[in-house]
């Protein structure tokens, strides 16, 4: 039967691969990268490939090379690897730079929309990696000494370099230092204010799986429902092969650059570009979404979408990690039960929000709890009349957040790991943690301790 398809090396396909690269000078090292492109080849008499019906579209040799030549840059923040690949694939659109490194192109007079991505990754190092092709999925190579593909967001910031080359206007920032703490985006939000005058909406491509048109990140709303909605009928009117619900709006994103711009834009999202399980050894990329997103994303007529939300009201919802929600909520007294305060409207009663808490490890069997100390720092709130508990309870909420919030502010990482155990937990969840990644992570310090 000869060699099986997983040992072949097309060379003609590898010179096709360099040959289709933005900039032929900077050819990949062979050494340290192989590209394996498990494709048919012709020449030989395999079996004629499975036809699956899929969403999307196949990538072009092009794309594919450019692609898996974006992957092979281990793109740790402020490495070799984020500076070469920063000089190969954006510098060649003549981008702008503010002082802390982040990349920015203006395409039009006076864009409304502002679409990012994120040049760093989760490697811990810089150099190259290999990456191999197969089914039309991309994959970090077997016994690579890699951390990750680093699709997240090689995938995103190849999605700007197509929509920039063909001219769709808006302002393209390429950010840095996403991975920690999203630091690129909050220095440009601060210091780049002029820039994003008149920016109604801020798209970020830097969601995994293929579905979500984000409307909440860590819990905050970052868009209106209104504009999901009619973001996710267009992308899935005009992906190829997709059924019409094929984007939805989900309300379970966690963080990327464009939260930072919520105070400033109204409709800030991200949406999914078809990476899986990144910031790990088996990420995945779907080559077929991330194709025909970039088709769909060329025929959204952007500056049509609706513009509701107000960036100066602040939207919450419950999350599951928040203190006061569901089980874990050992909070306050008073509570939207006592109807009383909600409807005795005549006599004006004054409800006081607590302010200030203390941390008991001995109530809390080892967890700390947040004891809201009603006698201390209170705040006075007349009651309104006729407000709704729904009302009330957002309210509510939302003044606990804010307080809970500053009173953390203080802590060390360390201690907030030793203090919220289970939420961090569900925080590293819901960026994209398992027990095994990040066992995987951990155990990489141990040498070190
Ligand atoms: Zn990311």
């Amino acid at each position: 039967m000869g060699r099986e398809p997983e040992d072949y090396v097309d060379k003609e396909l590898i010179e096709e691969i360099e040959a289709a690269t933005v900039n032929p000078d900077a050819a990949l090292d062979q050494s340290t990268c192989v590209i394996t492109v498990l494709e048919p080849n012709p020449t030989k008499l395999l079996p004629a490939p499975t036809i699956k019906v899929r969403h999307g579209r196949a990538p072009t040799p092009q794309e594919k090379a450019e692609i898996a030549a974006m992957l092979s840059y281990r793109r740790d923040h402020d490495s070799k690897g984020e500076l070469k690949f920063v000089k190969r694939f954006i510098l060649p659109l003549n981008p702008g730079f503010d002082e802390f490194g982040n990349m920015y192109v203006r395409v039009g007079d006076a864009p409304e929309t502002l679409f990012s991505a994120h040049v760093d990754d989760v490697d811990n190092a810089g150099g190259r990696r290999g990456v191999f092709l197969k089914g039309g999925n991309a994959y970090l190579k077997k016994g690579s000494q890699a951390h990750c593909l680093g699709a997240d967001n090689a995938a995103g910031c190849w999605l700007l370099m197509e929509l920039c080359r063909a001219k769709v206007p808006g302002l393209y920032i390429w950010h840095r230092a996403e991975e920690c703490g999203g630091k690129g985006s909050k220095f440009f939000v601060k210091e780049n204010r002029p820039m994003l005058t008149g920016i109604k909406r801020a798209i970020a491509f830097d969601r995994r799986s293929v579905h979500s048109i984000i409307t909440h990140q860590r819990s905050e709303r970052c868009c209106s429902d209104t504009f999901a909605d009619e973001l996710a009928e267009k992308l899935s009117l005009y992906m190829p092969n997709a059924l019409m619900t094929h984007f939805k709006k989900d309300d379970t994103g966690s963080f990327t650059d464009t939260a930072n711009y919520t105070d400033i834009v109204a409709e800030c999202t991200n949406i999914s570009v078809g990476f899986y399980e990144e910031h790990s050894r088996s990420e995945s990329l779907d080559l077929w979404h991330l194709c025909g997103l970039r088709d769909a994303c060329l025929k959204v007529r952007w500056d049509d979408l609706p513009t509701v939300r107000d960036p100066k009201k602040p939207e919450f919802k419950y999350s599951s990690y928040s203190h006061w929600s569901g089980s874990t909520y050992n909070g306050p007294t008073y509570s939207r039960s006592n109807e009383s305060v909600l409807t005795h409207s005549s006599a004006q009663p004054k409800v006081y929000i607590p302010k200030g808490r203390r941390h008991d490890k001995k109530k809390g069997k080892g967890r700390a709890r947040i004891l809201w100390d009603k006698t201390k720092q209170g705040v006075t709130v007349p009651a309104i009349k006729g407000v709704s508990p729904a009302a009330w309870a957002q309210w509510e909420h939302e003044l606990m957040e804010a307080d809970t919030r500053d009173s953390l502010r203080g802590m060390t990482l360390e201690q907030l790991v030793e203090e919220f155990p289970r939420e961090v937990a569900d925080i590293l969840e819901s960026c994209g943690y398992s027990p095994s990644t990040l066992a995987d992570d951990i155990a990489r310090y141990w040498p070190l301790g």
